[in-house]
């Protein structure tokens, strides 16, 4: 089986001496795992997290951990490297992609605005970093919908949200259930106990970066 597709590298690891386990996020495919021939050791061409390019992923069998050959045309995170901030996000979006989406499934509309987060956390823009996680939680099928109240209809007034389906609350509606729905507006706490409750139906924990990340 061989796979071909522009992807980001999202995370890299030493695997013996010389090779690596690398996970990449494709355009075509989603996330791919499989091992970097001689990564650990390259003085040239050094396959590095934020990079974006090409990438050939082989593998025998279906469950075979593959192995890449790796392309890298850019490195996107040379302008989120200089400041903590940025990096802190980077670290946080690649982390959450590692922990909470399959392998080998597409997400082409989250790719090209991870690819797009990338771009504009190097030039400052942290409140991208909201949006993408928002975009995030509807492709994991808690699309959040803020333009109407889920109880009456209405469109003004939309003081809360549900848990438990994304979608907004009037302030009227919202009375009875005060204590289980999330107030307005939405912010990263919102996305991060969504993020948790996600994480806890996967049976796994949220990552480390993503529950420190403060964005000031
Ligand atoms: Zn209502």
């Amino acid at each position: 089986m061989k796979l071909e597709s522009n992807a980001i590298l999202i995370s890299i690891r030493p695997f013996n001496e010389k090779d690596a386990v690398a996970r990449v996020f494709s355009r075509d495919y989603g996330i791919l795992v499989g091992v970097m021939r001689g990564a650990v050791v390259a003085k040239k061409n050094k396959p590095l997290v934020g990079q974006v390019g090409d990438v050939v992923w082989n593998a025998r069998l279906d469950s075979q951990l593959g192995t890449f050959h790796w392309d890298a045309e850019k490195n996107l995170a040379v302008p989120i490297m200089m400041n903590q901030q940025r990096l802190a996000c980077m670290n946080a979006a690649f982390d959450l992609l590692i922990t909470l989406l399959p392998e080998r499934e597409e997400y082409m509309m989250l790719f090209d605005e991870t690819l797009n987060l990338l771009d504009v956390l190097g030039q400052g823009d942290l409140g991208a970093y909201l949006t993408w996680e928002i975009n995030l939680l509807r492709d994991l099928g808690y699309a959040l919908d803020l333009n109407r109240c889920s109880g009456c209809g209405r469109v003004h007034n939309l003081t809360h949200l549900s848990p438990r389906t994304g979608r907004a609350v009037c302030a009227e509606c919202a009375q009875p259930y005060i204590s289980k729905l999330y107030a307005l507006p939405v912010n990263m706490n919102t996305t991060l106990r969504f993020l948790e409750n996600i994480c806890m139906q996967q049976g796994t924990q949220i990552p480390h970066m993503r529950r420190m990340l403060n964005i000031v």
